[in-house]
């Protein structure tokens, strides 16, 4: 059965967060040292420590008189943030991620619990050392049962529920629809069938209140109060631009998902691009990484099919009609004459086109086309 994950606003009681508070901190106390513990390991008699050192260590630091209060929390998040350094760690040996960085105070907070750590009667959800259930907004309901719950406070003060459910879901009847899907910056994605769907541009919408927001930000004295509640007007404002663009990509995914058995898209180095400063806020609103992530794995939720094309495939400078390619075509150029079949290109939708051939091409070979499938089912739904 696929893992689906659901999220939820919650508000919590004064003991809660009195709860959560000391939890984080807890969690990131044990997170950070075992971090730095495992960088001198390495810098200073080359030594590889694993997960299961860094558990006995923990075994250890919790009897230090100095330290007795990290029994006073569930010790499951705390093992659960040593297992999330060991990801970190394998997934920067693989070439996967960055080096594993130390959690900051005043960055989000979050704590794991796995199912010995909280108890969910099919109604109400309650955490280990928690007297009372979270009060949560049911945005939806599932029905499988929750096998991780994350409990998480955002930089702009908001509290959120995460849970991993397994759960049956019903694939989606077939339809004998294939799409090829361009995106970009003027339309965050472009249709091989000539559908755009416009950018609505996030950021900039937000630009004067955020601009605002960090000016009087500026202005407050270092540690006092007002500051705080500045800086927490600041992240509320990111927290706006954060939700809109969740929920633009979710919509949109959702329906090219439900519309067509076949999405074809470009591969894309996304992280690389959006180095060009002058590009990245456009290309952050656009969310390409995430537009991508969320159609490989809604296509395992629901049996479709994701092919992602090399991103080297010149899938501009082909003409989708009759295969001519030209040598250049330059970024500006938004429709041109095929000068082989002299049939009017618009930039994108050709590339859509030819991104749509491509992934036929590459379906009719058999090659193995979505890996993301096996590994498939693991991804947020809102
Ligand atoms: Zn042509």
């Amino acid at each position: 059965m696929p893992f689906k994950a659901y999220r939820y606003r919650f508000y919590p009681t004064p003991e809660q967060v009195q709860n959560l508070a000391q939890t984080f901190g807890c969690v990131r106390y044990v997170y950070n040292r075992s971090l730095r513990y495992r960088q001198d390991a390495w810098y200073e008699r080359q030594e590889n420590v694993s997960y299961l050192q860094s558990s006995a260590l923990l075994t250890g630091w919790k009897k230090e008189p100095e330290r007795l209060w990290l029994n006073e929390v569930s010790s499951v998040p705390l093992q659960q943030s040593l297992r999330h350094l060991q990801t970190g760690y394998s997934n920067f040996f693989k070439g996967r991620a960055k080096y594993p960085h130390f959690k900051k105070k005043d960055s989000p907070q979050s704590a794991e619990y796995t199912t010995s750590a909280f108890k969910w009667d099919g109604e109400t959800l309650k955490i280990a050392k928690q007297a009372e259930p979270l009060d949560i907004r049911w945005s939806r309901r599932f029905t499988g049962k929750p096998t991780t719950v994350t409990v998480s406070k955002d930089a702009a003060g908001r509290y959120f529920v995460s849970l991993l459910v397994e759960e049956e879901i019903a694939l989606l009847p077939v339809v004998n629809v294939t799409v090829g899907v361009d995106v970009g910056i003027k339309d965050v994605a472009v249709l091989s069938t000539g559908e755009r769907t416009g950018n609505p541009r996030h950021t900039a919408k937000y630009a004067a209140k955020l601009a605002k927001a960090q000016k009087r930000l500026a202005k407050k004295q270092k540690g006092s109060n007002n500051r705080r509640k500045a800086k927490l007007k600041v992240a509320r404002v990111h927290a706006k631009i954060a939700d809109a663009r969740r929920d633009f990509t979710h919509q949109l995914t959702t329906t090219l998902i439900r519309e067509n058995q076949v999405i074809c898209v470009e591969n894309l180095a996304v992280k690389n691009m959006v180095k060009n400063p002058a590009l990245a806020k456009a290309i952050s609103d656009s969310n390409w990484g995430e537009l991508v992530r969320q159609l490989e794995y809604k296509a395992g939720w629901y049996g479709r099919t994701v092919v992602s094309i090399d991103r080297w495939f010149p899938s501009s400078k082909r003409c989708a009609c009759c295969g001519h390619t030209v040598a250049k075509l330059d970024l500006s150029v938004r429709q041109w004459t095929c000068p082989e079949c002299d049939t009017e290109l618009d930039r994108d939708v050709n590339a859509a086109l030819n991104i749509k051939a491509a992934g036929l091409a590459v379906l009719a070979c058999g090659e193995t086309v979505n890996p993301v499938l096996a590994k498939a089912g693991i991804g947020s739904s809102r």
